[in-house]
C-alpha cells in the first residue's frame, strides 16, 4: 500500500469524504468521475455517471474530458481507455480491482482454441466470436480480428443476432450463462450448444459436435452470480406470495428459467422504478445494487434472493480512501494508477467495440 494511502485510512472516513468533496469541486471539468452499479454507496455518491458497462463505454466514448476516473473494474478502465482520445487519461483508483470472469479467458486459450478449431472446420469463415465486455482487451482484439464484436448483458440478443447473420456459428465467451440464457431467450434449443473447456482437446468435444452446433460456450462464470440457485426463488415465493424473481443474464440457466424477468442492471433498475408502489421483489444480482433499490424504493418491498451474501469483492475495492488519493494525483498533475492498452492492442479491439456501439 502507498504511503498515501495509508495515511489517508488513518484519517476519520467523514474527513476523507469532505476533501474528495471539495478536490471534486476544485477539478471540476477536469474529470469525470464514472460508478458502475456495484460499487458501495460511499463511492458511488460521487459518480458524474452511473451505469452498466454498456451505459459507461457509451459515456467514454462520447467524452472529451481530461481525466476519467473509473470507479469499476480493470477490464471497464481498459474499455474507456480504448474508446477515448491520446490526450484523456483512464485511472482505476484501485488497480487491483479486477473480475474473476474475465480472468477465465485469455488471449492465448482463446487462440489456441481457434486453431483447434481450424482443425474441424474454417472458423474464420463459419464463427463469429463474440465476446462479453467482461474480458481483457487481448480477447476484444482478438474479436476485432476475427471480424467478431464485443456484447453486453444489455445487447446480448442484438449483438447474437448480427453475429448469426455474419457466420452461421458463434464462439462466445468468457461467460457461458450469458450466452446460454440469450440464446435460449431467441429460442434456440440448448442440442444446437456445445461447451469448450479450456485444456481440453477440442474443448471436451466431438469434431462432429463442433461441426453441428451453432453455439459454441466458453466455460467461464461469475462468480459472485453463480450463487443464486433455484431453490432460493421457491423460499422467497413460499415466503413473500406475488412477489417478482428478477435475475441477471451471469445467473445460471436454472435461475433464470425460475425468474420472472432477466435483464441488465440497467433493465433491472427500469423495472424496479416502472412498477407500481406496492410492488414485491427478490433480485439476483451484485448486494451493492439490491441494497440500493431497498433505499430508493422505500414503496416497494425488495429483497436479495440468496440467503447468503453475493457482493463483488474486487468491485468493493474502490473505497473513499482510494477515490481521494486518484483525485489528489490528479491535482498534483501526475494522475497515477492510469490504464493504458497499446496501440497493438487497442486498434482492433475498439473495432469490435465500435461494431456494438454501431448496433446501437
Ligand atoms: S460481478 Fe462478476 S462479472 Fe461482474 S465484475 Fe464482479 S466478478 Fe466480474
Amino acid at each position: 500500500m502507498s504511503d498515501n494511502l495509508e495515511t489517508l485510512y488513518q484519517q476519520p472516513e467523514e474527513a476523507v469524504i469532505a476533501r474528495i468533496r471539495a478536490l471534486r469541486d476544485e477539478l471540476g471539468e477536469r474529470v469525470l468521475i464514472l460508478g458502475h452499479h456495484y460499487q458501495r454507496e460511499e463511492v458511488f455518491a460521487f459518480a458524474d455517471v452511473s451505469g452498466d458497462s454498456l451505459k459507461l463505454a457509451q459515456q467514454a466514448a462520447a467524452t472529451d474530458v481530461p481525466h476519467i476516473i473509473f470507479c469499476g473494474v480493470h477490464f471497464m478502465a481498459e474499455t474507456a481507455d480504448i474508446l477515448t482520445g491520446d490526450h484523456q487519461s483512464v485511472i482505476l483508483p484501485d488497480p487491483a480491482a479486477g473480475c474473476s470472469m474475465a480472468d477465465m479467458a485469455d488471449g492465448a486459450q482463446v487462440t489456441d482454441c481457434w486453431a483447434q478449431l481450424a482443425g474441424v472446420l474454417n472458423p474464420d469463415a463459419e464463427v463469429t466470436p463474440v465476446t462479453y465486455i467482461n474480458s481483457t482487451a487481448e480477447l476484444k482484439a482478438f474479436c476485432g480480428d476475427h471480424g467478431g464484436i464485443v456484447c453486453t448483458s444489455g445487447n446480448a440478443e442484438r449483438v447474437v443476432r448480427w453475429a448469426w447473420g455474419e457466420r452461421g456459428k458463434i464462439l462466445f465467451f468468457p461467460d457461458r450463462h450469458l450466452g446460454e440464457n440469450t440464446a435460449l431467450a431467441m429460442g434456440i434449443a440448448p442440442a444446437e450448444m456445445v461447451l469448450w473447456q479450456p485444456g481440453k482437446p477440442l474443448g471436451g468435444n466431438t469434431a462432429e459436435q463442433l461441426k453441428a452446433a451453432r453455439l459454441i460456450l466458453w466455460d467461464g462464470f461469475c462468480s459472485v452470480h453463480q450463487l443464486f440457485q433455484p431453490e432460493h426463488a421457491d423460499t422467497m415465493r413460499q415466503q413473500h406470495p406475488g412477489i417478482e424473481v428478477l435475475a441477471h443474464p451471469e445467473c445460471s440457466r436454472a435461475v433464470c428459467e425460475v425468474a420472472d424477468f432477466v435483464g441488465s442492471t440497467e433493465m433491472i433498475i427500469r423495472h424496479v422504478d416502472e412498477a407500481p408502489a406496492g410492488s414485491k421483489f427478490a433480485i439476483a444480482t451484485d448486494l451493492n445494487l439490491v441494497n440500493r433499490l431497498r433505499l430508493t424504493h422505500p414503496d416497494k418491498p425488495i429483497w436479495f434472493l440468496s440467503p447468503m451474501v453475493c457482493m463483488c469483492s474486487t468491485m468493493f475495492r474502490t473505497d473513499p480512501q482510494h477515490l481521494l488519493a486518484a483525485l489528489e494525483a490528479i491535482a498534483a498533475g501526475e494522475p497515477g494508477n492510469r490504464i493504458i492498452v497499446p496501440k497493438a492492442v487497442a486498434e482492433p479491439a475498439r473495432r469490435a467495440l465500435q461494431r456494438m456501439l454501431d448496433l446501437g
